[in-house]
């Protein structure tokens, strides 16, 4: 196809400082041309670093956590996480991946309408055969630690946007990931909610020393990461490197 270009992600996903690099390209097929969705990227994440790509609506911000999230396949290369390729993984041993070792949140929260928000914190846990009781005393204490421990009984319907993202992360954090995404997750909340949200996750990702990975186009979020890279039309900007407990100004 004339004008065709392959671009190529290179996805460094790290738990350990020894992992290999990894090729990936990430295309999509648009009305009669080929969009290169991440272009020539480069990034690794060492445990306890909290990593924000930013860039603007159609950067490939999404594509690229999903690659990372082995929620889409690259369409060519390798994707690596603590030694462990995660290109070629099977439709089943990513799904055990995402739900064993991945935490994700994302922009929508994604919560089960009809559940209680302990019982949506309990949801990736019951998907791994834990008993319920267990799941719940396992899932309480987060959502106690995120602020809700008297809305443990409320429905989606009933909390507000701030408290349903909690309730997503709390999710997400009740199965101890050893890798943390989030896509826009201060996307739909006031100024307050998503510094409280951006502390949670930066708190994290210390307390817990994994990677957290921050997808957003808010510019109020790089400010509370250890290193920012710029996505723009696929392409990541080398990181520009930030003190995590620096004073913001
Ligand atoms: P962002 O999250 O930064 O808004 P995305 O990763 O969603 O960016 O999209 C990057 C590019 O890939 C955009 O040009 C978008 O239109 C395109 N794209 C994303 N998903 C698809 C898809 N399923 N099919 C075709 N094009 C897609
Ligand atoms: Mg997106």
């Amino acid at each position: 196809m004339s004008g065709r270009r392959q671009k190529v992600l290179v996805l460094y996903l790290a738990n350990s400082a020894l992992d290999a690099p990894v090729i990936a390209w990430a295309l999509y097929d648009g009305a009669g041309e080929t969009i290169n969705a991440v272009d020539g990227v480069s990034l690794r994440v060492e445990p306890g670093e909290f990593v924000a790509l930013y860039g603007p609506s159609g950067s490939g911000k999404t594509t690229l956590l999903m690659l990372a999230a082995t929620i889409k396949q690259p369409d060519s290369g390798s994707i690596a996480f603590d030694g462990r390729e995660l290109a070629s993984l099977t439709t089943r041993e990513s799904a055990r991946f995402r739900r064993e070792t991945v935490g994700i949140v994302f922009q929508g929260f994604h919560l089960r309408q009809g559940a209680s928000a302990l019982d949506n914190a309990c949801l990736k846990l019951l998907a791994l055969n834990m008993r319920w009781s267990d799941a719940q005393s396992q899932a309480r204490p987060w959502l106690e630690r995120l602020g809700l421990g008297h809305r443990l009984e409320s429905r989606p319907a009933e909390m507000s946007m701030g408290e349903r993202q909690r309730v997503a992360l709390a999710r997400a954090l009740a199965t101890k990931p050893r890798l943390l995404l989030a896509d826009e997750p201060t996307g739909n909340l006031d100024t307050r909610r998503s510094q409280e949200v951006l502390g949670l996750l930066r708190d994290i990702c210390t307390e817990e020393n994994i990677p957290v990975i921050l997808v957003t186009h808010d510019p109020q979020a790089t400010t509370y990461v250890s290193r920012v890279h710029t996505l723009r039309d696929g392409t990541l900007s080398d990181g520009l490197h930030l003190d995590l407990h620096a004073t913001v100004s």
